[in-house]
């Protein structure tokens, strides 16, 4: 018998269900213009997935084109940002991104470190130690370790 996590998640008004199996290949923060742009907060938190890890029920969600082959989706009643969508590359094939306070218990998942940190905005910071990157965590330049 194979003791996989489960975790669930969903939007604010609960439309969009969805239910995640196993360990997240990545958790980090995301401070990229894109990210902040599509959940209006300062900084995002990401937990990604393969996409056979995933399973949505409840109301379709909406997914929006952000650009070719990336889709970032949003329930269509109440409008919760709910994940980044598209090509992992050759090792991870199609997966998931889920905005970490999405999840019904996000205090489970903790990030490894912060992507995309030299397009934060300047103000915002936090006062943990883990890693830096200038691009996506583990595979862009290590900008250091703390806040700025
Ligand atoms: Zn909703
Ligand atoms: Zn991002």
């Amino acid at each position: 018998m194979n003791a996989e996590r489960l975790m669930t998640g969903g939007c604010m008004c609960g439309a969009v269900r969805y239910e995640v199996s196993g360990e997240p290949f990545l958790v980090s923060h995301c401070h990229c213009r894109s990210c902040r742009k599509h959940n209006g907060g300062p900084v995002v938190t990401l937990a990604g997935y393969k996409k056979d890890q995933v399973r949505f029920s409840g109301e379709e969600r909406r997914i929006y084109a952000s650009s070719p082959g990336v889709g970032r989706a949003f329930c269509g009643t109440c409008g919760t940002p709910l994940t980044w969508e598209g090509d992992g590359g050759e090792e991870l094939g199609q997966i998931v991104e889920f905005h970490l306070s999405t999840f019904d218990e996000p205090e489970a998942l903790k990030p490894t470190g912060h992507a995309f940190y030299s397009e934060r905005i300047s103000w915002f910071d936090t006062a943990d130690s883990l890693p830096r990157y200038e691009g996506f965590v583990e595979m862009s330049p290590l900008l250091g370790h703390g806040p700025a």
